[in-house]
């Protein structure tokens, strides 16, 4: 068969901002250390490249922990492995649910045939954590403390602090949803105690999506040497998956890592780096100041909470007498901005304006609150 379309040819995306919950934008930098030339898996310059991703990561997550390398798939992905490792069948977890994601992580638990205890907060809520102090003393046979740092789905944040701290005196692991979190907003393995976190490229690492950076501390990785039954998943059993980024001088074939987007993820670490993560931290955080000065402007109300808010990810009630898929649809079509709109219990009633990673900058700002003065005719 011939294709019979030959209107099918190179595809040229157009030129978006995009201030939504990710893809963030990438920078140019990234972009032209993705188009360099595709090396082998194995050659000993992608290996020392690996390296050095593994350096810049641990720097990223404030952590020692000597297992901390990017899976090759997405965030979910990320999610996933930490699940399908730590979580045996009949293992009880405690899974904090104040959002979309929050959600998925339980469903990760019932398909590793754990036993889910839920903790469950309003959306736009942080979790709670005296719900959680309760729940481990009704349950003091909990392996696994289960949270999303930064919920992405409603712009709240949780006190990852006080709940690692929690599930160490109850003996639990914890899994750490930083997907949005990392690079945005302080994320300290280490001095938290968090024993396995994930978080995704395209958010406020500014990287092109696909990947997923994820740590393991001692403690994790003793859970997965002592499982009883093999991980179900073969392609993300850490201990199959360790052969390949951990075995220095020794590599063996696993699968065949995503080369150049890994160059892409190397160049957003070195650029992170360069700006130090305090600063980006602290850029974030005035960025979001002054967004939240012209929306509030405009009389736009926040989701959540001063307190508990994201400065990466600004949840906002979509105005009173918007259309809200139209007025999105209008920024896109006229200003090739892109916005997101609400995810499940908010679907229809926000707006998510993200500011993550490259796409935290003044000029974003002054573009999009221009749009959306326009749309909204203000
Ligand atoms: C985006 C996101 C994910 C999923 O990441 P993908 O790269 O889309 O698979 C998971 N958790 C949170 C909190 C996210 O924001």
């Amino acid at each position: 068969m011939l294709i019979n379309n030959p209107a099918i040819n190179s595809f040229i995306p157009p030129q978006r901002t995009l201030m939504g919950p990710g893809p963030s934008d990438v920078p140019q930098r990234i972009l032209d250390a993705m188009q360099r030339p595709t090396i082998g898996h194995l050659d000993p310059a992608f290996q020392e490249m690996m390296e050095e991703i593994k350096v810049l990561m641990r720097y990223a997550y404030q952590t020692e922990n000597p297992l901390t390398f990017p899976v090759s798939a997405p965030g979910s992905a990320g999610m996933e492995m930490c699940f399908v490792n730590l979580v045996e069948p009949g293992d009880k977890v405690i899974v904090c649910v104040n959002g979309v994601f929050g959600g998925r992580m339980l469903e990760n638990v019932k398909r590793c045939g754990g036993v889910p205890v839920v903790v469950e907060d309003e959306w736009g809520k942080p979790v709670t954590v005296t719900k959680v102090e309760q729940a481990f003393a009704d349950n003091p046979d909990v392996k696994v403390l289960a949270f999303v740092h930064a919920e992405t789905s409603t712009g709240a944040q949780s006190d990852a602090a006080s709940l690692a701290k929690l599930a160490h005196q109850h003996g639990a692991v914890t899994i750490m949803d930083c997907v949005t979190s990392l690079g945005g907003t302080p994320v300290l393995i280490d001095e938290w105690g968090i024993d396995a976190a994930y978080s995704g490229s395209q958010k406020c690492l500014s990287c092109t999506p696909g990947l997923s950076p994820v740590t393991f501390s001692e403690r994790a990785i003793a859970k997965v040497k002592a499982r009883k039954t093999p991980v179900q998943s073969w392609f993300l059993d850490l201990n199959l998956v360790l052969g390949y980024w951990q075995a220095e001088g020794k590599r063996t074939y696993h699968h065949t890592a995503p080369i150049n987007p890994l160059y892409a993820l190397h160049e957003a670490l070195v650029i992170l780096s360069e700006e130090g993560l305090e600063n980006a931290w602290a850029r974030h955080r005035t960025m979001h100041e002054k967004l939240k000065a012209g929306l509030e402007g405009m009389d736009m109300k926040f989701v959540v909470e001063e307190s508990a808010r994201l400065p990466q990810l600004n949840s906002v009630w979509v105005p009173e007498g918007a259309d809200d898929a139209a007025a999105r649809a209008k920024l896109l079509g006229e200003f090739n901005l892109e916005i997101g709109a609400g995810l499940g219990a908010l679907a229809g009633k926000v707006w998510r304006i993200g500011l993550m990673g490259h796409s935290a900058k003044q000029e974003n700002i002054d573009f999009c609150l221009k749009a959306i003065r326009s749309v909204l005719h203000k």
